[in-house]
C-alpha cells in the first residue's frame, strides 16, 4: 500500500501504510469500519468543487456592525457564565466516567467518518485520503491515548517525603483548572478541535471552542458531542474571527490553549500576562530537513515530497528548508525536481495536492517566491503558476539564502528550498539557524550520527529517517522551542497541562 497507485505520488512514504494500519486496528477494534482502507483509496480524490475557505457561514458574526459587536460580547459574557456552572457538573464525574463519553464519541466518529470527511474536505480544500487519515483517525489514535492511559495518569501520585518530614504522606492531585479556551487555526480543523477539547474534558475542565472563520466545520462538533451524549454546555463552539477569539481571551479563562500564527500567538500570550491567565502556545514552523550522504534516495526524496507538500505545504511541520549533503546534491535534486513534476494539483479525481486555503495564504506564497526571484533564487518547478491561482504548483526553489525572508518566515505553501551542505557541523549550524524551533528531519543509514544530529538540533520534535512522524504518536510531548511556542502538548505532560497540580501532604 505504501506505493498503491491510487495513493498518487505524495502519500508513498508509510503514510499508505499508516491508513493500512489504522484501518485494520479500527477494523477489529470497531467492526463497522472494516473496510475503511478501502473507501480510503476510493477517497483519495479531492471531491470539493467549491474553493476553500468559501463557507456560508451564516452564523458568524459581523463585527464592522456595533450592535452585532455588542451581541458577540454579550455571547461570549454568557459563554463564560455557562461554562463556570457546566464546569462544576464535570468535575463531580469520575475520570472512568468522563472516559465513558469519550468511547461513545470515539464510536460515533467512525460511524459519521462520512460526514465528517465530506465537511473538512467542502472547507479546508484537503483530500479525503488526508480528511479521513489525518484528521479523523488521528483523533481516534488521540482518543484511545485517553481511554487507555488516562485513568492511572490522573490518578493522585504519591511521591516520596523527605526524611526532615517523617510522618507525613505527600501525593500530587490532578484537578481541573476551570474553563478552558480553545482557539484554532484552519488547516487541520477536525484534528485542533477534537484533540484539545477531548483533553480538556477528560482532565474535567469545561471549553469555550472557538474555530477558525475559513474551517468552522458549522454545527459539526456540537453534533457529535451531543450524540455521545455531552451535555450542550461542556463544550461551546463559538464562532467568529479574531476579535471574537480577542474578546474570549479577555474573558478570562482559567487557561488558554492556542494554536495559530506567531503574531496571534504574542498579542495572546500579551493579553494573558497582564491577566496571569496561563498559556499554551502552539505556534508556526520552518522546519529542516537534513539528508546525509548515505541516505536511502528514494525515501528521502519521497519523505521531502510528502514533508513539504502535504496539505499544500500548510502544515505547521512542513518541510521549509532542505539541506542536502554536497556529495548526494545533484543526483536528489535531479530526483526531486522530476517527481514534483508529476504531481497533479487541483480539485479533481486522482488530484495530489489540493489548493490553497485562501488568496490572503495564496498571495503570501506569491510575495515570498516573488522576493526570493529578485534576490537571485531560481524555480527548479512551478514556473507555469501565474501567482494568482489558489492551485500552486510543486515549487522547488534554488540558491536562496537565510538573509532572505523565504528562509526566516514561514511560508505555509508548496514550496522547498533546496540548499547544500558540507559536513554534519555546518548541516546543524544551518538547521539550527532560524527563529522557529518546532520540529525537523534527520536522514542518513548511520544511526549514531542521526541520534547525534537529533540532539543537536535545537526544536521541540526530531524526526530520524522520516517526517512528520512525532505528532502522530499521542504518547509524545508535541510543541516548539524559540518561537514555535511555549508549552507542550499530547502525552503525559500535555495531559498534566490542562490540570491543577495540587500538593498535597497530609499527617496523622
Ligand atoms: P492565526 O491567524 O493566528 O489564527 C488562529 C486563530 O486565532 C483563528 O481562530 C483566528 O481567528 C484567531 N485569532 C486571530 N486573532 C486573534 C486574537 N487577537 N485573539 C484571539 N484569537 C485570534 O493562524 P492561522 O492562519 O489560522 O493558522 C496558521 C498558523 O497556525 C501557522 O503559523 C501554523 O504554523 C500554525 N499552526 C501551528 C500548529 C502547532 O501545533 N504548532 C498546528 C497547526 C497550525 P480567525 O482566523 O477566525 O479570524
Amino acid at each position: 500500500l505504501g506505493t498503491h497507485p491510487q495513493l498518487g505520488l505524495l502519500r508513498q512514504l508509510d503514510v499508505g501504510l499508516a491508513g493500512l494500519c489504522y484501518s485494520l486496528y479500527y477494523g477489529m477494534t470497531h467492526p463497522i469500519s472494516g473496510p475503511l482502507i478501502r473507501e480510503a483509496i476510493q477517497w483519495d480524490a479531492a471531491i470539493s468543487t467549491e474553493l476553500p475557505g468559501d463557507n456560508d457561514m451564516t452564523e458568524l458574526i459581523d463585527l464592522a456592525n456595533p450592535l452585532k459587536a455588542a451581541q458577540a460580547s454579550n455571547l461570549v459574557t454568557d459563554a463564560y457564565r455557562r461554562a463556570r456552572t457546566a464546569q462544576r457538573s464535570i468535575r463531580a464525574l469520575s475520570v472512568r466516567e468522563r472516559l465513558a463519553y469519550i468511547a461513545r464519541l470515539k464510536t460515533i466518529l467512525l460511524e459519521r467518518r462520512e460526514d465528517i470527511v465530506q465537511q473538512v474536505v467542502k472547507e479546508s480544500g484537503k483530500c479525503k485520503f488526508d480528511a479521513l487519515v489525518g484528521e479523523i483517525f488521528t483523533v481516534c489514535d488521540g482518543l484511545d491515548f485517553l481511554l487507555k492511559n488516562a485513568e492511572k495518569l490522573l490518578a493522585d501520585e504519591k511521591v516520596p517525603t523527605s526524611i526532615s518530614m517523617m510522618g507525613k504522606h505527600s501525593r500530587i492531585c490532578y484537578e481541573p483548572l476551570g474553563t478552558v479556551l480553545v482557539v484554532a487555526p484552519w488547516n487541520y480543523p477536525f484534528t485542533q478541535a477534537m484533540d484539545p477539547i477531548a483533553i480538556s474534558f477528560v482532565t474535567g475542565n469545561a471549553t469555550l471552542f472557538k474555530p477558525s472563520e475559513l474551517t468552522p466545520l458549522t454545527g459539526l462538533i456540537e453534533s457529535l458531542l451531543l450524540q455521545a451524549g455531552f451535555q450542550p454546555d461542556w463544550v461551546q463552539v463559538v464562532y467568529g474571527d479574531g476579535q471574537v477569539g480577542n474578546q474570549l481571551v479577555e474573558g478570562k479563562p482559567d487557561k488558554i490553549f492556542f494554536t495559530g500564527s506567531v503574531s496571534t500567538g504574542r498579542k495572546i500570550a500579551v493579553k494573558a500576562a497582564a491577566q496571569l491567565t496561563p498559556v499554551e502556545l502552539e505556534l508556526g514552523g520552518k522546519d529542516p530537513m537534513l539528508v546525509f550522504e548515505d541516505a536511502d534516495l528514494e525515501r528521502s526524496v519521497a519523505g521531502a515530497l510528502w514533508g513539504g507538500l502535504t496539505n499544500s505545504g500548510q502544515s505547521c511541520t512542513s518541510v521549509e528548508r532542505l539541506y542536502i549533503h554536497d556529495r548526494i546534491y545533484d543526483q536528489f535534486k535531479a530526483k526531486l525536481v522530476e517527481r514534483a513534476m508529476q504531481i497533479r494539483v487541483g480539485t479533481e479525481a486522482g488530484d495530489d495536492m489540493g489548493p490553497m486555503i485562501s488568496d490572503r495564504q495564496t498571495a503570501i506564497v506569491r510575495e515570498l517566491v516573488e522576493d526570493a526571484e529578485r534576490h537571485g533564487a531560481k524555480r527548479l518547478t512551478g514556473n507555469q503558476w501565474d501567482g494568482q491561482s489558489r492551485s500552486i504548483p510543486p515549487i522547488i526553489l534554488e540558491g536562496t539564502t537565510h538573509a532572505m525572508r523565504i528562509n526566516q518566515e514561514e511560508i505555509f505553501g508548496p514550496v522547498i528550498p533546496i540548499f547544500r551542505f558540507k559536513d554534519e557541523q555546518e548541516a546543524i549550524a544551518l538547521a539550527n539557524d532560524s527563529s522557529f524551533g518546532l520540529s525537523a528531519s534527520v536522514w542518513s543509514k548511520d544511526l549514531a550520527r542521526a541520534e547525534r544530529v537529533a540532539r543537536a538540533l535545537i526544536t521541540g520534535n526530531v524526526s530520524i529517517n522520516n517526517v512528520m512522524v512525532t505528532e502522530g504518536n499521542h504518547h509524545l510531548p508535541f510543541g516548539g522551542t524559540r518561537d514555535s511556542g511555549i508549552g507542550r502538548f499530547k502525552g503525559r505532560y500535555g495531559l498534566h497541562q490542562f490540570c491543577n497540580m495540587k500538593s498535597v501532604m497530609q499527617e496523622k
